[in-house]
């Protein structure tokens, strides 16, 4: 498809993309306009607002709007019984509970339908026992208790302190380990950063606030009940008790207030305030429920190429008002389609099609975009050439982050060079210089660091499951994985992002014009931007990291004859074949979750060679190391084959 001729000429993009990045900018109003009322998946409002989003994407100009529906698994708190948990004394009393609900900020006194915080899919169920602090919940955290300590968490209740790790992945640990509850809390040590002051005075988290969010782990499934087909009102649905991946145990978010501790106090505190308490008492009534979601989906029809599909999508149902999560990101995108639709006006159209997505149920797991993406499969694999997400737009002041496939790197780099710098005394700054300098890639190359997609957003279903290149690009703090201070609170408000995080609205600027670019280069340029060469390279570092990672065990790797010759020989292979194809001019792009996937010990994190990594992981403690190596090997032949099958499609036939 990439080498069809193209009767719209090289210069006249490049015009119109100049035209597109310096775009004036409505990004206040829309941002103001989305976050005044909680809009959860699954409730009115966020009907309203998709009814919304949708009309004025056809006032914008968008060939076509629809609908999309699908009935999904979610999870609410019980109206009517509170989820709160207790200290209780020798005789069973509750002697202190923690709150019910966050303190409402200022201005917001009147809102109703702000859902208390709880963790989604939790299971029901009244745990009473004993506390063990398990650290942040990571596999090394249950380890170093099990193993150095000799602590045993079978029966307990174990306090797990957010962040670092996708809070999923934390339950999973508790449940493995025989927990019979999870209380998960965000300690100041993490969501209070130093000098800041608590919401409204600043942005750290103030003590009654809390982080909700879903704790499943559906491996990339979306709706629980319906794996691999679309939601939809004909679709048959499993057996709930038949469903893997969702808790058997009750876990609940609770605030620093709680645990008697305050902003700025290190954790030592929670420490003695844990070991001095006695029994604790979950009382936990959420309940699952399949409810109705929807998709806002836009297209606009491509001139030349209308059955290649580029599309931006992201999610629109917040946990309350979204401030940031999502609709940072939801006002982007609308300002984006906004810009499209005066190019559309001024006679211009995309060489490709265009499809723009407004998710639902991205905090249920990534459901609206799961579902649709199962729905449109087949279509999607053959005709999609290119996924950009468009989640939070900002989660720090620092500089710009951008995750991709590598085969990406080099657009995000040509684009952000035209891109003017949103820092204050940057003027005449590229957005690429200023992102250099604050972070560079250093032990691999110098230039801007550019990471692995990993998962925790609506992108997964694309590039991990389709396996259609894919990019997420955001402002960002100086710290990975753990989030913004008041993520997922009702506190992450508009005047969070007017106040704080963005008061000139150039930071959500600078991310609007890399996502547009990204979206307008992808549908637009007559070769697809998409730069095989360096995919080669990237699979060359990940080959040697992996190798690397084995050597570490040099008896074992003789003993077992374990070798990485041929995956070696086919990343080889695959880089020549790429050369040759790059030469001749034309792309194609083949990825499949042998090369990437989500962490298995983090959601967020993405792995290169999962299969091989996984295989290697606490090998030396394995129960049967021959077999765990014979793993290892069977791992490295299914990623050289991947490889090698890879690079046979970059090669012209015979
Ligand atoms: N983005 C949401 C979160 O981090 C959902 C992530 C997921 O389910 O993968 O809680
Ligand atoms: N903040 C998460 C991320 O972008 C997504 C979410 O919670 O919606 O990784
Ligand atoms: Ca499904
Ligand atoms: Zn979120
Ligand atoms: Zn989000």
């Amino acid at each position: 498809n990439t080498t069809r001729s193209n009767s719209a000429n090289k210069s006249t993009s490049g015009k119109y993309l100049k035209e597109l990045l310096p775009a004036t900018n409505c990004l206040h109003p829309l941002h103001r306009k989305f976050t005044r009322l909680p809009h959860l998946a699954g409730t009115e409002q966020n009907l309203r607002y998709a009814e919304q989003i949708g009309k004025e994407w056809l006032e914008f100009g968008l060939d076509t709007v629809e609908m999309v529906p699908y009935d999904v698994l979610l999870s609410y708190p019980n109206k009517s019984q509170p989820n709160y948990i207790s200290i209780v004394d020798q005789f069973g009393s509750e002697v202190f509970n923690t709150s019910l609900a966050e303190p409402v900020p200022e201005g917001y006194e009147d809102v109703s339908n702000i859902v208390p915080p709880y963790s989604a899919f939790s299971a029901k169920g009244q745990p009473e026992g004993d506390l063990v602090y398990v650290n942040y919940g990571r596999t090394e955290d249950f380890s170093q208790l099990e193993k150095d300590m000799g602590i045993n968490v079978t029966g307990k209740i174990v306090i797990i302190r957010y962040g670092k790790i996708f809070r999923g992945n934390k339950v999973t640990n508790a449940m493995l380990a025989g927990a019979k509850g999870v209380i998960l809390f965000s300690d100041p040590a993490d969501y209070c950063a130093v000098g800041v002051q608590s919401y409204p005075h600043g942005w750290n988290l103030p003590g009654g606030g809390a982080q909700r969010g879903n704790i499943f782990n559906m491996n990339g499934a979306g709706d629980p009940l319906t794996p691999g087909y679309p939601a939809k009102e004909y679709t048959y649905r499993s057996n709930l008790e038949n469903v893997v991946g969702l808790p058997n145990i009750p876990v609940h978010p609770i605030g620093y207030n709680d645990l008697a501790i305050s902003c700025q106090k290190d954790f030592l505190s929670l420490f003695v305030a844990v070991s001095f308490s006695p029994k604790v008492r979950m009382n936990i009534h959420t309940n699952n429920q399949v409810t109705r979601i929807h998709n806002v989906i836009g297209r606009i029809r491509g001139a030349l190429e209308p059955d290649r599909y580029v599309i931006l999508g992201g999610h629109r149902d917040a946990w309350v008002f979204g401030g940031i999560d999502p609709m940072s990101g939801a006002a982007v995108v609308h300002e984006i389609v906004r810009t499209f639709g005066l190019l559309l006006r001024k006679g211009w159209r995309p060489r490709r099609t265009i499809i723009f997505a407004s998710w639902d149920a991205e905090e249920f797991g990534l459901q609206g975009s799961t579902e649709w993406a199962e729905d449109n499969a087949k279509m999607l694999q053959e005709r999609a050439v290119g996924y950009v997400n468009a989640d939070s737009a900002i989660e720090g002041m620092y500089t710009l982050r951008v995750d991709c496939t590598p085969s990406l790197h080099t657009l995000v780099y040509d684009l952000t060079k035209q891109i003017a710098s949103p820092e204050e005394g940057e003027e005449g700054v590229s957005l690429y210089e200023s992102w250099h300098k604050r972070d560079n890639w250093t032990n691999d190359r110098d230039a801007p660091r550019i990471s692995k997609l990993g998962s925790g957003s609506d992108f997964e279903a694309y590039f991990i499951r389709l396996g259609i290149a894919a990019a997420r690009a955001r402002y960002t703090k100086n710290k990975r994985y753990s989030s913004y201070p008041v993520y997922h609170s009702v506190y992450e408000t508009f005047e969070l992002v007017d106040k704080f995080y963005d008061p000139t609205f150039k930071r959500l600027r600078a991310v609007a014009q890399v996502r547009a670019g990204l979206i307008f280069q992808l549908a637009e340029s007559q070769l697809l931007p998409l730069d095989v060469n360096q995919y080669a390279d990237s699979l060359g570092k990940y080959a040697q990291s992996i190798v690397q990672l084995a050597q570490r065990h040099p008896q074992e790797m003789t003993k077992y004859e374990v070798s990485f010759d041929a995956l070696f020989s086919a990343v080889g292979n695959f880089s020549v074949a790429a050369r040759d194809f790059h030469e001749r001019l034309q792309t194609l792009n083949r990825e499949e979750h042998v090369i990437f996937a989500p962490s298995s010990h983090n959601k967020y994190a993405g792995e290169s060679f999962p299969g091989i990594y996984d295989a290697l992981f606490d090998i030396k403690n394995s129960a049967d190391t021959a077999k765990a190596w014979e793993e290892v090997k069977h791992q490295i032949s299914i990623a050289a084959f991947t490889v090698h099958a890879a690079g046979m499609t970059l090669t012209p036939p015979a």
